[in-house]
């Protein structure tokens, strides 16, 4: 008898499939997911093909323990994006595709307890080929209940041009905050859906914070439905929801999913559209492990699968930006906000330099002008918002006398102050330690802060403000499950007068109280050395300012010491497409992305110089290969916080006017890379498309 031989897909970084023997009847399919031996544990695997022969000699293989039969198999189109993810990252298939499941789903044991929920697309065989004839498990609610508002004008006629798209169409929908593009998308996916009852929607949005909202938007829009009809998938969830939820996704019972990055990843039978909401997000960018781009992922699934694909932002990426200008991309803009009445807000730039500025007290950092504002808004009952993107007390503690900064002993970086925790604490690593009472070097007994954090503006402004309500929202004070909510909530109920925070609350929220935003300390970023800082930091502020004035007329007060910056003149303007001009313009002539393609090596080692040995070896071999000298090969340089957790980080910057030859020669590199042997490296990665540099 012939024995089957079954190739797997594992969490490994080793390029290859493992062969295992299958003795069960009946044999598994590609795609479907099995439980195998590997050293001496069992992992779960996905299995990628069925062959009769195998390279290792039969007696050396071991045998597969068990088959997931009750969950249909995964298809070859999802099979085909996670390949895609895999080659364009430079990663294992494997290491790809197992950990973009559930956790639930890769614990073999738990599987007898996932239910599956009934699909109405039959998955396994011939994809399609007999959907038509099963009927939709929701034929009895038939197109969805639609509450739908009159659309203004201009979001009519966007709409009209996204319905009449046919195949892959990427949209890039510029509409200024507050213009209603979530209108726009639920109208859209509403038609769609109709249409075709089978279809399933993907909806991305940046943060796990955003998706209560927007779910909520969703579910009232389609009440009529069944609740499995809409799900939601990011990490924040349970592991027994989330697998749920994914499983319904799967099975093509979730019509509509609404996730994080990680949902671009989820298997969807029948999708056939996808929207991206803010777009420009760097938080679209998986910065650990599978370093994806959830953004250029989801068009390379539009484009796979030939559907519409429609990236939404009021500040769009310079990436999206270019490509519209090369007429990759359509753009459709919405210059007018939704409701009548609302009209962008003004922004005043405040001149915090020497003279001209005038401290509502000393050292307060707050100037007479926005604390005059914020009592306006008290006496009238409206709500404030204080920007700023520092968290903690002040950021750093110092000593006067000698000029000593509180440090992490484990990082190159300075701790940052949390006074209400009395701890110093780095945001690097997370290593805590009390407050000193005197400076370690010098003895001097008079510690004090420096500079200020969300903490310290929220003591100032209670002090001179006693009467005002004052809410704090960034990653100190929503760091238990459920509290960001909980806060949101209290502010959507005006039970708070001033909210002060990160940028947790530039992002999406429709506070519709706000009417003044307070911008605090954001000039850093104009001199960053970081090319992408100012494309940063001129969305946060469009961002934050769009808080303002959602119903009526809003008011944006920046305390700057360069009040003539362009940056901030364009702000001012509320002129995002002069911005990216000039922006890209520089971009250009500096040859710096969206012209060029980059990747980034990393080495993590016990030494500096270990990392640095590690990276000049990476060079030479790099040199050695055909087609190096279309990659431009920068020096090995130590990462900007050099050291945490005692390991040292240095990295090499790749560059290259050809996306095709950048690939080519990391393929070619990466087998290279891992005979690579120094001594102290404790691992190393590749990176492409890196955000951070
Ligand atoms: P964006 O996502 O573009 O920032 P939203 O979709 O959040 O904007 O819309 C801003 C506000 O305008 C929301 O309160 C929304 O309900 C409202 N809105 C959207 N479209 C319309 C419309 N056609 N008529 C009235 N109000 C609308
Ligand atoms: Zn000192
Ligand atoms: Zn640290």
């Amino acid at each position: 008898m012939s024995r089957l031989i079954v190739r797997v897909a594992l969490d490994h970084p080793i390029p290859t499939l493992f062969d295992y023997l299958c003795t069960i009847l009946p044999a598994p399919q590609p795609g479907q997911l099995v439980s195998v031996p590997f050293g001496r544990r069992s992992l779960v695997g996905l299995v990628c093909e069925v062959v009769e022969h195998s390279d290792i000699p039969t007696e050396r293989l071991r045998t597969l323990e068990a088959i997931w039969a009750d969950c249909p198999p995964l298809s070859t189109q999802w099979l085909a994006l996670l390949a895609f993810a895999a080659d364009y990252y430079q990663r294992s298939l494997g290491e790809v595709a197992l950990p973009s499941l559930p956790p639930a789903l890769r614990n073999a044991k738990r599987w007898p307890r996932l239910l599956i929920p009934a699909s109405p697309v039959p998955l396994s065989g011939e994809p399609k080929a007999s959907a038509l004839a099963v009927l939709p498990i929701m034929a009895d609610t038939q197109a969805p209940l639609i509450v739908e508002r009159t659309l203004t004008p201009e979001q009519t006629e966007v709409l009209r041009t996204l319905n009449s798209a046919r195949g892959f169409s990427p949209f890039l929908l510029y509409g200024i905050t507050g213009s209603g593009k979530t209108e726009v998308y639920l109208q859209m996916v509403a038609g769609l859906l109709a249409r075709d009852p089978l279809a399933q929607v993907l909806v991305l949005v940046p943060e796990i914070n955003l998706t209560p909202q927007f779910e909520k938007t969703f579910r009232a829009r389609f009440s009529a439905w069944p609740a499995q009809a809409i799900v939601t998938l990011h990490s924040g969830l349970a592991e027994g929801v989330r697998a749920r939820h994914w499983l319904a996704a799967h099975t093509g019972q979730a019509r509509i999913v609404l996730g994080t990055r990680l949902a671009v990843l989820a298997s969807l039978p029948r999708l056939s559209l996808i929207v991206v909401d803010e777009e420009h997000e760097a938080a679209y960018k998986q910065q650990e492990g599978l370093r994806y781009s959830a953004r250029d992922l989801a068009v390379w699934r539009a484009k796979q699968l030939n559907i519409p694909i429609v990236l939404g932002s009021a500040t769009p990426s310079l990436e999206s930006w270019q490509q519209v200008a090369q007429g990759r991309y359509t753009r459709l803009t919405l210059t007018q906000r939704a409701h009548t009445e609302a009209v962008l807000p003004t922004v005043r730039l405040i001149n915090m330099d020497g003279n001209s500025h005038t401290a509502h007290a000393p050292n307060s950092g707050l100037s007479s002008s926005l604390v005059k504002a914020l009592q306006e808004r008290l006496v009238r009952g409206e709500q404030s918002l204080i920007f700023l993107n520092r968290r903690g007390y002040a950021p750093v503690l110092a000593c006067d006398a000698c000029g000593w900064v509180a440090g992490c002993v484990r990082c190159s970086a300075y701790t940052v102050l949390h006074k209400l925790e009395r701890k110093l604490r780095c945001h690097h690593c997370g290593w805590q330690a009390p407050i000193m009472r005197a400076c370690p070097d010098c003895g001097n007994l008079d510690l004090a802060p420096l500079g200020r954090g969300t903490q310290k503006i929220e003591e100032t402004l209670a002090a001179i403000l006693p009467t005002a309500r004052i809410l704090r929202i960034d990653a100190d004070s929503t760091r238990r499950k459920g509290s960001a909510q909980a806060l949101f909530a209290e502010v959507h109920a005006g039970e708070a007068d001033i909210l002060v925070g990160t940028q947790m609350i530039a992002k999406g929220h429709d506070f519709k109280r706000v009417t003044l935003v307070g911008v605090l300390n954001t000039d850093a970023a104009l001199f960053s050395h970081d090319f992408r800082a100012s494309e940063r930091l001129f969305a946060q502020l469009m961002q934050v300012s769009g808080r303002s004035g959602r119903t009526g007329q809003g008011e944006v007060l920046l305390q700057t010491r360069y009040p003539q910056h362009p940056l901030y003149e364009a702000l001012a303007r509320h002129d995002y497409a002069g911005f990216a001009a000039t922006t890209l313009a520089e971009r250009r002539q500096a040859r710096l992305p969206p012209f060029v393609y980059q990747a980034l090596l990393r080495a993590e080692a016990r030494t500096l110089e270990a990392a640095q040995a590690f990276l000049m070896q990476g060079i030479e071999l790099l040199n050695g290969l055909s087609g190096a000298e279309r990659v431009t090969c920068y020096d090995p340089v130590p990462m900007a916080v050099v050291k945490v957790m005692n390991v040292h980080r240095a990295q090499l910057l790749l560059e290259s006017p050809s996306r095709i030859a950048l690939q080519s020669a990391l393929h070619l590199w990466q087998p290279h890379l891992r005979t690579l042997k120094v001594k102290g490296i404790v691992r190393w990665s590749l990176e492409v498309d890196p955000l951070d540099i």
